[in-house]
């Protein structure tokens, strides 16, 4: 009897009843097929969405799918998937040329650039174009997820989604709600999340979220090792892989995440935090102003045009 009268509690529940009358999520859009977008693409197509991917230009998409068919023939090669499953996943992305080819998107995920003025343009040019019910999610590593919902027409089924890199690889989604986040758009983006196969950790809306709270300012602090001359690249890699067993050193992690996102979250933590303790170290501005971004453009703390890293300093 108890039971009856709990299942009727349910069903009379307006989030139940509306994440119901809305049905699961189905069809995918990315903003951005950088190396994140890509991996994210990754794993949505093979978890069977069809996804669709729109960027600045269309060559980055070429270059984001031919990253995800490489990187499934290392999954077929380890037995993870078949050659079948990598077929009709590649068959199930497409590009997106324009903001309007998100018209039938039940999610859209912006891992864009870490710039919140590119975001917010992005925000702006998408919304127009949504189904009135498409959540809008942001991969952001930092931003306030508060601030950037506020700049679109639908704060309350905006969330942010934060993939780990690589993302077909990193188990953990960070989800984290803006003040304005409903539950039906919560529980919604739950669902799909756990079915990418991802375990969800929930942060609170304070700047660069869990993950990167902690491991930015570590990376922030091998830098300045770096650049007060207590050890060279390779010996503060080594000292962190060998003596605290880390799977890669922090200078080897900073090149993979990318120099630029690297500073852009150090800024927003010193910015949102006020405290002087997350300043980003000059040496680190010094390679995103020569350009030196890390793997993505073949220079960073290690130089990766050659056929092994070498250290640049
Ligand atoms: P990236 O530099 O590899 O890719 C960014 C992509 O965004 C580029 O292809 C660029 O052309 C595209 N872009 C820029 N402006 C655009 C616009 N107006 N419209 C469409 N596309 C646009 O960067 P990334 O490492 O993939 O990071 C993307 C997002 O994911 C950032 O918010 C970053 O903080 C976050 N993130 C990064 C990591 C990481 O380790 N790199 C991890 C988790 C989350």
């Amino acid at each position: 009897m108890d039971d009856i009268v709990k299942g009727a509690d349910i069903l009379a529940d307006p989030v139940s009843q509306r994440t119901r009358e809305l049905g699961p999520i189905r069809k995918i859009g990315i903003v951005g097929a950088g190396q994140m977008g890509g991996g994210i693409a990754h794993v949505v197509a093979l978890s069977g969405y069809d996804v669709t991917i729109n960027d600045v230009a269309k060559e980055r998409f070429d270059t984001a799918l031919a990253a995800i068919d490489k990187n499934m023939s290392r999954q077929i090669a380890s037995g993870k998937i078949s050659e079948d499953e990598r077929e009709s996943a590649i068959a199930r992305i497409t590009f997106a040329e324009s903001m309007q080819d998100f018209s039938d998107a039940d999610l859209v995920i912006e891992a864009a650039t870490e710039d919140e003025t590119v975001k917010r343009k992005i925000f702006v040019g998408l919304c127009p174009f949504l189904k009135p019910d498409a959540i809008v999610g942001t991969n952001t590593s930092s931003i306030s997820i508060t601030r950037l919902g506020a700049t679109t027409d639908r704060p309350e089924r905006f969330i942010g989604l934060h993939f780990m890199n690589p993302a077909p690889v990193m188990e953990l989604v960070e989800m984290i709600r803006g003040i304005a986040t409903d539950d039906v758009t919560f529980g919604r983006t739950k669902e799909f999340v756990e079915s990418l196969g991802k375990t969800i950790a929930v942060s609170e809306d304070f700047p660069a979220f869990m993950v990167n709270r902690i491991l930015l300012p570590m990376i922030n602090e091998a830098v300045y090792t770096l650049y007060e001359g207590v050890g060279s690249v390779d010996a503060i890699d080594t000292a962190m892989r060998l003596g605290a067993h880390h799977p890669m050193g922090p200078l080897q992690l900073a090149d993979f995440i990318g120099l630029d996102t690297c500073l852009s979250i150090m800024q927003v933590l010193y910015e949102g935090l006020a405290d002087s303790k997350y300043r980003p170290c000059p040496l680190l501005v010094k390679y995103v102003e020569a350009g030196w971004l890390g793997r993505k453009t073949k220079r960073g703390f290690y130089d990766y045009r050659g056929e092994k890293p070498m250290p640049t300093r």
